[in-house]
């Protein structure tokens, strides 16, 4: 049922992948981390404004109602991981995901303070000292430092992130501020300081069921063992015939430098997180022996059985299924981008008075009452102004335009009416009507918008 966690000290490793994975954690952290410093027109560029509701993100201004902008994107995240999956395996758990980024990072720490695998094992397995004592402490203080600012990163996409870091210093957090910090930034430290691996192992969904994403011509990181086997130590000079031996000197670093400690010369295992290092680390050895690299390497089943080329294998990568994945992403990525081009930069919500369907006023008017939400989601103030159509001699009562902030929203109470002779000839009962709202526009070279809102106008019998 359960097994005690064995402690992996990954072995460091440079070479052409890891040099992409340092290129990625760089580019993923300068977003992360400095995406909620910017500001665009006096105001966080990114800022997801829960209590007024509103998320800012450049120069778009998105309400709830544009929920269906957020399910896009995650549609498009999941075509893009299903599609790079099937032609790549796992490139995002190996060079992207959260949890590889920042282990990379608390690892890179780790061995800065502590040192290497050889020298954190014999430190692992020292009594206490002044010397493993301050190396401990130091790690973890570093670890917790990286986890709050983290933290205080995170909740600074909800919170605009120069009065947050003011209430820090201050003492004044909130509480719900305070709890989001500590709890993302101790889920960091927990997650790549300790839990590491087994979080890919035991937790991520992904790792479960992205092998059915894979196919024989998928990408994935291999051993060859037609050239590796036999295996065994040897010199340079050895004649391998002769020896009967394989390139694969034995040496154990590809295990060495796993994070998840699995030996990929048993074949491909549900535990590889695709990090290349060990690739890295082989075709070093390789060098060093003066054989060919990638004895370990990105390939197909199907390219490693007919031993195939590059190109036959790049030829493969258009396959139905990626064809399928890729016209999918193509169209989902289109039609948000037209909607978001087309989106209208306001939004009407008409909510009939529920109290008062319908009633005769003066001189036999009837009368019906609305409450309209207007929201600006634009940068700058706007006026709006009302009107109805669908029955003969309707009209609002609203004797002015409605003005209303940048990003701001306001409920607009209003009645409809229509004249006697008008109720009398549609008759009693339920009739659609038309608000429509025009934002006037402010100067001559801004195009007036029109949003046309149906409901409907109760006349009593
Ligand atoms: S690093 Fe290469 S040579 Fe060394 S054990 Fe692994 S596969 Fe064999
Ligand atoms: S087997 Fe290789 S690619 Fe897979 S996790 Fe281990 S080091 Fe990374």
């Amino acid at each position: 049922m359960y097994q005690a966690q064995k402690k992996i000290y990954a072995r460091a490793v440079s070479g052409w992948f890891a040099r992409w994975r340092w290129a990625l954690v760089w580019a993923t952290q300068i977003i992360f981390y400095g995406l909620p410093w910017l500001q665009w027109a006096g105001r966080p560029a990114v800022l997801f404004d829960l209590p007024s509701r509103r998320f800012y993100v450049f120069n778009l201004v998105l309400y709830p109602q544009d929920f269906i902008y957020l399910t896009g994107l995650l549609i498009i995240s999941a075509y893009a991981l299903f599609l790079f999956t099937t032609v790549a395996g796992r490139l995002w758990c190996g060079y992207a995901c959260p949890q590889t980024v920042y282990t990379e990072i608390f690892m890179w720490v780790e061995r800065h303070i502590e040192g290497d695998r050889p020298r954190r094992q014999k430190l692992d397995a020292a009594p206490w000292s002044l010397n493993k004592l301050w190396r401990k402490t130091a790690k973890q203080a570093a670890w917790i430092a990286i986890g709050l600012w983290t933290g205080f990163t995170f909740v600074g996409y909800f919170t605009p992130i120069r009065s947050l870091g003011g209430a820090v210093l201050a003492f004044g957090l909130g509480p719900w501020e305070l709890f989001w910090i500590l709890f993302y930034g101790l889920a960091t430290y927990g997650n790549a300081g300790w839990l590491r691996e087994q979080v890919c192992k035991y937790m991520c969904p992904y790792a479960r069921f992205q092998s059915v994403m894979f196919d024989r011509d998928t990408l994935i990181i291999s051993y060859d063992a037609e050239r590796g086997d036999p295996r065994g130590t040897r010199g340079r000079k050895t004649d391998l015939k002769a020896a009967n031996l394989g390139h694969c000197i034995d040496c154990g670093l590809c295990v060495e430098v796993c994070p998840t400690g699995i030996d990929i010369r048993n074949g491909l295992q549900y535990e590889c997180i695709g990090c290349a290092a060990c690739i890295d680390v082989c075709n070093g050895v390789m060098d060093k022996m003066q054989y060919p690299r990638g004895l370990i390497r990105y390939d197909t089943l199907e390219g490693m059985d007919k031993h195939l080329g590059r190109a036959q294998e790049i030829k493969r990568i258009f396959r139905p299924r990626v064809i399928g994945y890729g016209l999918v992403l193509l169209l989902i990525c289109g039609a948000l981008l037209v909607s978001l081009l087309m989106r209208s930069p306001f939004r009407v919500d008409v909510v009939r008075d529920r109290g008062v369907l319908s009633r005769v006023v003066d001189d036999g008017w009837v009368e019906n009452v609305y409450r309209l939400q207007l929201m600006n989601a634009s940068e700058s103030e706007q006026r709006y102004r009302i009107t109805a159509r669908g029955l003969p001699g309707l009209a609002t009562d609203l004797k002015t335009d409605i003005e209303i902030g940048s990003a701001q929203a306001r409920w607009v109470p209003l009645a409809l009416r229509v004249p006697p002779e008008a109720a009398a000839s549609v008759g009693p009962g339920s009739h659609g009507v038309e608000f429509v709202v025009e934002r006037i526009a402010a100067s001559a070279d801004e195009a007036s918008r029109t949003q046309v809102e149906k409901s409907t106008f109760m006349v009593p019998r």
